[in-house]
């Protein structure tokens, strides 16, 4: 049996005939910039993120990098971050000359470790940016209450979290901006690269609008130095063919999540397999399965279960403060021990909504016989 770590087809082809139309009603608008459909998405998106503006961008590198730019982030300034992150969570703010202080992660979530906070901040903390990663909200009231007491403001990096839930808030809701990615294999996956920002403040959301266009308001005058990050008329169209099923899709991943857990405790692998811990009051959306294991077995098991043909990765093999071109922000190996922990530690297994309960069943008989 083959199990790929994703599978976009089975999702794809379901909606070709739709998604097909959407294209085509484009095509004959001869209108690829901008226009109604990218309009329309950032309606919907707004609602749906539970927030007054969605901004749409070219992807979801550049919505950081936006947010930061709308924030003022320059030379010199500091911006809290974790080091167990995609890259972009951390070169989005040394692009705009600023420093990433890194902060460790807590090792149950793999999100910041709030606590951790307060020692960072300095006078030149711009902002703190956390991540809400593989689908679960980092420790939101915590950071809304750093973030008050200090006057500095949140962005949350919110790539992997469309739809997630910190209490009765969504990811893109609890922030000055909430930046989102719609790169395929994200829960909600336009067919190329694209992006959105939410914001409930009106004067950001002005500023994003502008910033995505050069920095300027009217055509020829540039109030700022921008970019040109404009999230394509093609994928606003066919990502409003798609947004109407992320909800059917998510509750199979949450589905797929539960499978999982039950098909581990009965294989008897809760001693050797940690699963991912859910906090309280969360709505986690899954766009990663992620296990623990211990170190010297995870690129074992990996090679094995590709062997078998079950598609696994590792999210992320190097922490952030370890990248080479971070090298002279002067980190040491062991400056955040359970970032470091988790690269060597974590693996991801599929979880996509098309998963079969005997795909899982598949997936966890093998790491059995793995484990012997
Ligand atoms: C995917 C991702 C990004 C970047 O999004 P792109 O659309 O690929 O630029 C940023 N941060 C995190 C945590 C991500 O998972």
């Amino acid at each position: 049996m083959k199990v790929p770590l994703l599978d976009l087809k089975i999702q794809n082809d379901a909606l070709r005939p739709e998604i097909d139309g959407a294209i085509k009603k484009v095509l004959d608008s001869n209108g690829f910039i901008l226009g109604a459909e990218v309009t329309e998405l950032e309606n919907e998106l707004a609602e749906y993120c539970g927030t007054e503006y969605a901004i749409g961008c070219a992807s979801g590198t550049d919505a950081l990098l936006l947010a930061l730019m709308a924030l003022d982030v320059s030379n010199g300034d500091e911006v809290i971050t974790t080091p167990y992150s995609f890259f972009a969570t951390a070169s989005s703010i040394t692009r705009l000359g600023a420093k990433p202080v890194f902060v460790d992660i807590d090792p149950q979530t793999y999100n910041l470790d709030a606590s951790q906070i307060e020692a960072k901040i300095t006078e030149k903390t711009k902002a703190i940016q956390p991540v809400h990663l593989y689908g679960q909200c980092a420790a939101m009231d915590e950071l809304v209450k750093i973030s008050e007491k200090y006057s500095v403001p949140l962005v949350e990096d919110a790539a992997q979290a469309i739809g997630a839930e910190d209490g009765k808030k969504r990811a893109g809701a609890m922030s000055a901006v909430g930046c989102f990615s719609f790169y395929p294999s994200k829960n909600l996956g336009a067919m190329g690269d694209a992006g959105f920002m939410t914001t409930a403040d009106e004067a950001l959301a002005k500023k994003l609008f502008a910033l995505r266009v050069h920095g300027s308001f009217e055509r020829y005058y540039h109030k700022w130095v921008g970019l040109n990050s404009r999230l394509d008329a093609m994928q606003a169209a066919i990502l409003r063919v798609k947004l109407p099923h992320l909800d059917a899709w998510t509750q199979k991943r949450q589905r797929n999540a539960d499978n999982y857990r039950r098909l581990f405790t009965d294989a008897g692998l809760t001693e050797v397999i940690t699963l991912p811990f859910e906090r309280e009051n969360v709505r986690h959306i899954y766009n990663q399965f992620v296990i623990r294991v211990v170190p010297s077995k995870r690129d074992e098991l990996r090679n094995f279960l590709t062997e078998n043909e079950i598609g696994t990765d590792i999210y992320y093999p190097v922490s952030l403060h370890l990248q080479e071109c971070f090298a002279y922000l002067g980190y040491g190996e062991n400056d955040f021990p359970e970032s470091l922990k988790a690269s060597r530690e974590t693996l991801a297994l599929p979880v996509y909504p098309e998963l079969t309960v005997e795909q899982q069943a598949f997936v966890v008989a093998k790491i059995a016989e793995f484990y012997g």
